[in-house]
Parts: structure tokens; C-alpha cells; sequence
């Protein structure tokens, strides 16, 4: 086996996409499965079309340009509201983008023209998280500088929330939103196709039957990899919470106290370590470390197994208590959460195998 491996469960991920699709379904919500969350690979992105979804959406347009150059007739939404850099780029190949800028919607809007066509819009809207969107209360003006353009077809509103602010979907923040969409509707005479209202965290309303009806398109990557959302701590009945294992391999195996002997200073990422004194501790090295993924999102899979921390390559791991044999060369397992399946898709050291 080479290591590390990033072990990716297709069936599991197949599972929970479909469960998905059908809850949305059942709501009628037009869901798009988020692909940034593992780097558009191409095998995970196969398997989600293949269960029977036709909807993708990623925050990168370098993904969303070779997944369409494999298969074009996928719809997709880019979900990183733009860089006025990459507007040719996002014309061509987004189907729709999420917009908060006028200034850049009209950049957009000129480049479209000049193409022959008419982009569709999203208008983010924040309600409270404070990362990207207007200010409800100057929705309307904007509304009014987007109608002007020719090459914009603006076909609905969106927000995010649980991700910058950590703010929480409401029912609340939901019904905002709408009531945000019916005033763009009234005020200009105008139909809006969606109201797209959040990612992974507001499936715990729709969950609950508490998601306002209106509210018709959902932006999920983090159930459909993972079954769970992170902003609540919670894994959600029904999905796979273990279609990503990282197998490491052991490359120093040796007792040696727990705290450090001489002065300590601040770590290689600017931390100062603390360290609490349990005598002598069997610890395992692993070859694998901080420029490969991000260690806080590892669940080790064998028992009594605890993480201390790691450097950019190695990653030491406290086993005194585990009952399971390891040794130099042992291969230890662990469950990944988001931003480990972020970092350990994007790292090139890190072996990929796929599953079926
Ligand atoms: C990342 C992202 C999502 C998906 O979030 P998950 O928690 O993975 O479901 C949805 N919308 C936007 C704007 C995003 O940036």
C-alpha cells in the first residue's frame, strides 16, 4: 500500500446523495451537490451524477471547467460570488453565478454581451453572517442596477449563513429572505425562479418541516460527503458519516516523556504548545502532517488513540492505551471530517484510492 491514502467510499457517497436528492425532491427544493469539498475529483463527482443528480455547484471555476469538459451537460453553479478576473471564464462554463457586487455584475453583464449571452444571476443577500451579500435594505437599489443590464438574467435571491459569523438558519433568517423575494417581485413587476437558502446546516429545518416552502433551491455538499453538519456538531440519521478514511503508516514507534525537555518556544505554525505531564507515553510516529491535512479534523479509528499534534510532516500519536499491535510499518486509520477531505484532496502526497 502507498501511503498516506485517502480511502473514498463511492457506495456511501452514492447512498447519501441519493437520500438527499429525495428529501429535496420531496419538498420540492431543486438541490445542487457541492463539489469544492473534495476538489471536484472526477471519480466522487461520476458517482454523484450517476445517482441521479444534474445539479452540481463549486466555489472554484477551475473545477467546474474540467468537470464540464467531461460531462457538458451538467448543470452548474458557481457558488464563490466572482472575480471580475475570471469573468470570461464564468460565462462560458457556470450556468449561474451567486452575485453581490454591482460593480462586478456589470462587468459580467458587458462580457456577456459582447458573447452573444445572457448570464443568470443569483443576488446573495446577507441576513446576519456577515461574509458575502447586500444589506437587505439596499436589495432593492441593486435590483434596480442589475434590470438595466442586458447581459444579466437575475433569477433569484440567495444567502448563506453558518460559515463566517457561525450565524445559525431560522426559521427566522429564512422567512427573511422570502419576504425579501416577494418585495423584489411587487416592487418591479418580476418573476424570481429561486430562493436559494443555504447549505448542509438549514437541512436540520427542512429536516424538522420547518423550512419555508418558498424557499426552493438548497447548496449541499457537506451531508452528501460526509452525513453530518459540523456548525451543529451533529450527524444526520440516515447518511454515511465514514465514506473518507486516511490510512497512515507508522514511522517511529517509542516511549518517551510527555512534556518536552528544555525551554519551549513557539511551535513551526506560530502556536505555543502546552503540555501536561503524564510520565513516560508510548507514542507512534506518522508519516503524514500538517501540509497534507489539517489534524484537528481526524478521528483516529483504533481505541484508547490520541492525537497530540503535528508538525508539517509527522504526526504524533499517544497509543499507550490502545490494545490493538502496532508497530514500525503499522498502518492506522482514521475518520476524516470536512476540512480533512478539504486538504487531503488538494494535497498531491497524498495517494488516492476509490472504493466502489
Ligand atoms: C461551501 C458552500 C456551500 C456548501 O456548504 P456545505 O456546508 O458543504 O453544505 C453552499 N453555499 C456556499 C455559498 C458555499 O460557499
Amino acid at each position: 500500500m502507498d501511503t498516506p491514502e485517502l480511502e473514498v467510499h463511492l457506495n456511501k457517497i452514492a447512498h447519501n446523495a441519493k437520500f438527499i436528492k429525495n428529501l429535496c425532491d420531496n419538498n420540492q427544493i431543486d438541490v445542487c451537490i457541492v463539489t469544492k469539498g473534495f476538489c471536484a475529483r472526477m471519480p466522487i463527482v461520476k458517482t454523484i451524477v450517476n445517482s441521479g443528480i444534474n445539479f452540481l455547484a463549486d466555489s472554484r471555476i477551475q473545477n467546474i471547467i474540467k468537470v464540464k469538459n467531461q460531462i457538458p451537460d451538467i448543470r452548474y453553479m458557481l457558488i464563490r460570488i466572482p472575480k471580475i478576473s475570471e469573468a470570461k471564464d464564468v460565462i462560458q462554463y457556470a450556468d449561474i453565478s451567486l452575485q453581490s457586487q454591482l460593480e462586478i455584475i456589470k462587468v459580467y453583464s458587458d462580457i456577456a454581451v459582447a458573447k452573444g449571452k445572457i448570464h443568470e444571476i443569483i443576488l446573495m443577500v446577507d441576513v446576519g453572517d456577515l461574509r458575502e451579500g447586500v444589506m437587505p435594505e439596499n436589495v432593492l437599489d441593486t435590483v434596480e442596477g442589475i434590470l438595466k443590464m442586458e447581459g444579466i438574467r437575475l433569477i433569484g435571491v440567495g444567502t448563506n449563513v453558518g460559515c463566517y459569523g457561525g450565524v445559525m438558519p431560522t426559521v427566522e433568517n429564512s422567512e427573511a429572505l422570502v419576504k425579501i423575494k416577494k418585495d423584489i417581485e411587487e416592487y418591479f413587476d418580476i418573476e424570481l425562479k429561486y430562493i436559494s437558502g443555504g447549505s448542509t446546516c438549514t437541512t436540520k429545518l427542512l429536516l424538522k418541516g420547518r423550512l419555508p416552502k418558498e424557499i426552493n433551491n438548497l447548496r449541499i455538499g457537506e451531508a452528501v460527503i460526509l452525513g453530518e453538519d459540523s456548525t451543529d456538531g451533529i450527524f444526520i440519521d440516515g447518511l454515511y458519516q465514514d465514506a473518507f478514511i486516511l490510512n497512515a503508516e507508522v514511522v517511529e514507534l517509542m516511549t518517551k516523556p510527555s512534556v518536552p525537555i528544555g525551554e519551549v518556544g513557539y511551535d513551526a505554525f506560530g502556536c505555543k504548545p502546552v503540555f501536561l505531564d503524564k510520565g513516560m507515553r508510548k507514542r507512534a510516529i506518522l508519516s503524514i502532517g500538517r501540509q497534507d491535512v489539517r489534524i484537528e479534523a481526524l478521528t483516529p479509528l483504533i481505541k484508547g488513540a490520541e492525537i497530540l499534534g503535528a508538525s508539517s510532516d509527522h504526526l504524533l500519536l499517544d497509543i499507550t492505551d490502545c490494545t490493538e499491535k502496532i508497530a514500525p510499518g503499522s498502518i492506522v486509520s482514521f475518520r476524516c471530517a470536512y476540512s480533512a477531505v478539504l486538504t487531503l484532496t488538494t494535497s498531491p502526497y497524498v495517494y488516492k484510492k476509490y472504493v466502489e
